[in-house]
């Protein structure tokens, strides 16, 4: 998704451990890591772009004869997408092998980036206790 022509993708779960979307179930969806890698793609796909390569809409799967397949989505679009091995009259299409070397186009993609404190192991004891009476709280919120 673009988000006033900054790039961005935002993926949303719901806050609610009790929802489907958290458990596996074969009879609905092998294939459930396809919405993380569809925005993953989406940014490949305009860094492409910003390099000039030439590459198919990410969206554009009909088009090239692929569907959206009980189970597994698109995982056979995906799949050649990233290959570049979507066949066309002349040539097989899809993203530059190049692009899983290049960093994003544009250094504006970086300016406002933060540090993620999820992952922040505590560095002192202050810290660790705190994190221990957060995770407390968190549990008690659960219940
Ligand atoms: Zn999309």
């Amino acid at each position: 998704m673009d988000y006033y022509g900054i790039g961005f993708s935002n993926i949303r779960l719901p806050n609610d451990s009790e929802s489907y979307v958290y458990k596996y179930n074969v009879l609905i969806n092998q294939f459930p890591e396809e919405v993380f890698l569809h925005e993953f793609l989406h940014t490949l796909e305009r860094n492409s772009a910003e390099y000039g390569y030439e590459r198919p809409e990410l969206h554009d799967y009909e088009k090239y004869g692929y569907e959206n397949e009980p189970i597994i989505g698109q995982k056979r679009w995906y799949t050649d997408y990233m290959n570049k091995n979507i066949k066309t009259n002349s040539e097989n299409i899809g993203l530059p092998s190049e692009i899983y070397t290049l960093k994003p186009a544009k250094t504006s993609n970086f300016e406002t980036s933060y540090k993620v404190e999820a992952f922040k192991e505590p560095e002192n004891i202050i810290e660790e206790i705190r994190q221990i009476i957060d995770n407390l709280i968190d549990k008690v919120k659960l219940l």
